[in-house]
């Protein structure tokens, strides 16, 4: 993984890029974005790869895209590049062209395509491209390279993966043309090629990469050996890496939620990888075959340095690229080469503060580390201005956990107070589900970074109001306590926390009351153990999917199921429930728990849901009874997380109240 790599004339340092993220920050300002980058620069990526740049209006993927081509998107790109290049890194703009998954409200305009297929991703049918519309494409790509390097990037990107127009035009599903861009694979191969080639004539020698889809992940779009020969045909175009990209925005194979187990698709990198080398080493004698290597990228859900240096030992790519592990981490490289792999923040695939945000028009960040974005208004300052500032944290849930970091991060000295042996709150139960072990990950790095800062962690001590009257600053981190639900024979039910907590409680028949997000984590616990199904499940690995562990039912009385889950994530959760025999049901009125099981009506007709273990997982209160003390003694505190407020209560939410409560409590006083 530390060797050097070339890409093209540029030689990387090591082997891990840091991939393509759109933003939503990309035409903010311009200060803030090379803050942003320049800190993952410094923080050890081998070249970063921008969001997707449009290379034109009608291409854009929404209302914040930039857009390369026109000078008031482009020109302060040169802020970034500069930042990057002083903080020693390397970077390559991603030119970038949404096809039919442009959204039309984003600028009036009608998204076009190969073909006018509808798509439910944008609700729209887009235009089919004339001549004249293929021709001024290419040509926009070609100008967009140009301008990138006119910027000063390190290199460009064509983005032609996850069902963007390039990829749109290469499938038989989206590309329904009979003409010289469309009929058998080689026509659907020739806009994507020549955009490439285009791409190549425009910029000279600076490095081309290739963003390809590896697998499209929807019913009959290209097979396999079309993949691995349209990778060939890029690198015969000019090409200089190919990076794999896995599945569509509207696969139903989730690629990029927790539940995917790591590295999943990188037996995919390494086809294309082996198809690429054959073709070279057919074509060239084996010392040309040697130095005109085109090498290949890994990517999808590799979130540490121990899997990607897994990948590479297996010979399924030359170079890794991760994406979120480093909003997550921006020192994930330079921390981990250090030998600090504990105290590396993971992506834990949650989608929430990134992807889900990029859809829309929101800026994105980072659940686990929420300073993503907003670096300049959080600086590190720690280890160069210590405060003599004492700040009290007292719980160790997202909320707390952030409001130490932050503080500590800020140049506090502080105290973080937990009841619990082991700080991480609701992470430590989101750990348990089949999936989702980074969770428990987090919470255990958070601790190792927290003593690296010197934040004294007290647990197993549930703190009082004397314990943190002497502080300069308390910040109440205390959580939440399940909702209490009014029912008849309700004390016959256990709550969630009991249920995670010890699962021996629960019987083989479970009723749970209660439907959102924690009802269908645990509901997913109780049916299965074993996070690998997944590739079972979704034909990655033959085999039959073992019966479900219990028969559970969850329900709910209004809304969908699930709801409050993120967009991305929320229907690969109910999907992979319902798969596993989960029963779901909504427009439920309770009547009471029974020996039995619940009895319940919908539309007025009686059912008892047949149980020996009824769980409710019906929301949560405040555990706001500290606050209300230290607010009687007139001691300076803030509320955070779920003590403040369950309404609408999120762990983004609670790690973004973490660190500005933080950062406040610390800097209130310099
Ligand atoms: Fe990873 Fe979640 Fe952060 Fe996105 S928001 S980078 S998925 S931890």
């Amino acid at each position: 993984m530390r060797t050097p790599v070339r890409i093209g004339t540029l030689t990387l340092p090591h082997r891990i890029v840091m991939g393509s993220m759109h933003l939503n920050r990309e035409t903010g300002d311009p200060a803030a974005l090379a803050a942003f980058y320049a800190e993952r620069a410094a923080g050890g990526a081998a070249l970063i790869i921008t969001g997707g740049a449009a290379v034109s209006r009608v291409g854009a993927g929404g209302a914040r895209y930039g857009i390369i081509t026109e000078r008031d998107h482009a020109a302060p790109w040169r802020t970034v590049v500069d930042a990057v290049h002083d903080a020693g890194g390397r970077i390559a703009l991603q030119l970038f062209h949404a096809g039919r998954y442009a959204l039309p409200a984003a600028f009036g305009l009608t998204p076009v395509a190969p073909s006018a297929v509808y798509t439910r991703f944008s609700d729209a049918t887009p235009e089919a491209l004339d001549e004249a519309g293929i021709a001024a494409t290419i040509d926009d790509f070609a100008r967009a390279a140009v301008i990138a390097r006119e910027l000063g990037f390190d290199g460009v990107e064509i983005m032609a993966s996850e069902g963007y127009l390039l990829n749109q035009f290469a499938s038989p599903v989206t590309n329904l043309r009979d003409d010289a861009w469309g009929g058998d694979a080689a026509r659907r191969r020739a806009f994507p090629v020549a955009v490439v080639r285009a791409v190549r004539d425009a910029v000279g020698d600076a490095p081309v990469i290739v963003r390809m889809s590896g697998a499209d992940l929807v019913e009959g779009s290209s097979t396999p050996d079309e993949v691995d020969e349209l990778a060939v045909a890029f690198v015969r175009a000019g090409a200089d890496a190919i990076d794999v990209g896995i599945g569509w925005h509207e696969a139903r194979v989730p690629t990029v939620q927790s539940m995917v187990p790591h590295g999943a698709f990188t037996p995919v990198a390494g086809r294309i990888r082996a198809a690429v080398a054959a073709s070279v080493s057919a074509s060239a004698s084996v010392a040309a075959a040697a130095s005109a290597s085109v090498p290949v990228i890994a990517s999808n859900r590799i979130n540490t340095l121990v899997q990607a240096e897994r990948v590479l030992a297996a010979g399924e790519a030359d170079l890794v690229s991760m994406a979120r592990p480093f909003l997550a981490d921006p020192h994930v490289v330079a921390a981990s080469f250090a030998g600090r792999e504990a105290s590396v923040t993971l992506c834990i695939g949650c989608n929430e503060a990134c992807i889900d945000r990029s859809l829309g028009v929101e800026p994105v960040s980072c659940m686990v580390n929420p300073r993503a974005g907003r670096e300049l208004g959080y600086p590190l300052v720690a280890a160069s201005r210590p405060s003599s500032r004492r700040v009290a944290v007292v719980g160790a849930g997202p909320a707390g956990m952030e409001a130490a970091r932050a503080a500590a991060f800020a140049g506090a000295r502080v105290t973080l107070f937990e009841e619990a042996g082991e700080i991480g709150g609701q992470f430590l139960l989101a750990g348990a589900v089949p999936g989702k072990g980074d969770f428990a990950l987090v919470a255990r790095s958070f601790a190792r970074l927290l003593e690296e800062t010197g934040v004294e962690v007290r647990g197993g001590c549930a703190a009082g109001v004397e314990d943190v009257a002497g502080f300069d600053h308390v910040i109440v981190a205390t959580g939440v306590a399940p909702r209490h639900v009014e029912l008849p024979g309700v004390e016959r039910a256990l709550d969630y926390t009991q249920a995670f907590a010890d699962l021996s409680r629960v019987g083989e028949r479970v009723a749970v009351i209660g439907a959102g997000g924690i009802a269908v984590d645990l509901a997913h616990l109780l049916v299965e153990d074993d996070a690998s199904d997944f590739l079972v499940e979704h034909g990655l690995r033959a085999g039959t999917l073992p019966p479900p562990r219990r028969q559970v039912t969850i329900m709910r009385r209004r809304g969908a199921i699930g709801a409050g889950m993120g967009v991305t994530t929320r229907w690969a959760a109910v999907q992979a429930i319902r798969r596993r025999g989960v029963r779901t049901l909504t427009g439920v009125e309770y009547l009471g728990v029974e020996p039995g099981g619940v009895r319940i009506a919908v539309d007025g007709v009686e059912e008892l849901v047949g149980a020996d273990t009824v769980i409710v997982a019906a929301g949560q209160t405040p555990r706001d009874g500290l606050a209300a003390e230290l607010a009687a003694r007139g001691i300076p505190h803030s509320v955070v997380g779920g003590a403040r407020n369950t309404s609408g209560l999120n762990a983004v939410a609670a790690f973004e109240e973490g660190l500005r409560a933080g950062d406040a409590a610390a800097r209130a006083a310099r």
